[in-house]
């Protein structure tokens, strides 16, 4: 069990849950490390529950991650303050106290399509079509 601190779960504008910040980071600090401690194999997927599947994440050639709590409800925006290096969500810019922590899906190698609801004014709209 990963312990978690600095972040806490509450509801978003962007898609009803999301991680905030209790704290300020600096750029280049690991705001979550993810727990990796569920590994699902590829032939396993169809086991997973529909709900549950959306958390999937990549985690090598034959296998998943089932994304955790608090991890699974960081959501993506056009203007993300983290990115994905490592299995780690780092600041990429300073993230001051209460500020959502947002990734981009689509660097981070999961591969989801879906509408973005972040209301940037440069949202991109449809994310994973390239
Ligand atoms: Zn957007």
């Amino acid at each position: 069990m990963i312990e978690i601190t600095g972040v806490e779960v509450r509801p978003s504008l962007i898609n009803r849950n999301g991680v905030f910040a209790l704290r300020a980071f600096q750029v280049g600090e690991i705001v979550l490390k993810w727990d990796l401690s569920i590994c699902i194999p590829k032939s396993e997927v169809n086991k997973v529950p529909d709900p549950e599947r959306a958390y999937l994440h990549p985690c090598d050639e034959d296998s998943f991650i089932q994304m955790q709590m608090p991890f699974r409800y960081v959501n993506h925006s056009c203007v993300h303050n983290t990115e994905v290096r490592e299995f780690c969500d780092i600041a990429i810019r300073y993230i001051e106290i209460g500020e959502e922590i947002t990734s981009n899906y689509e660097s981070d190698g999961a591969g989801q399509t879906f509408m973005c609801g972040c209301g940037s004014a440069k949202c991109r709209g449809m994310i994973g079509l390239k």
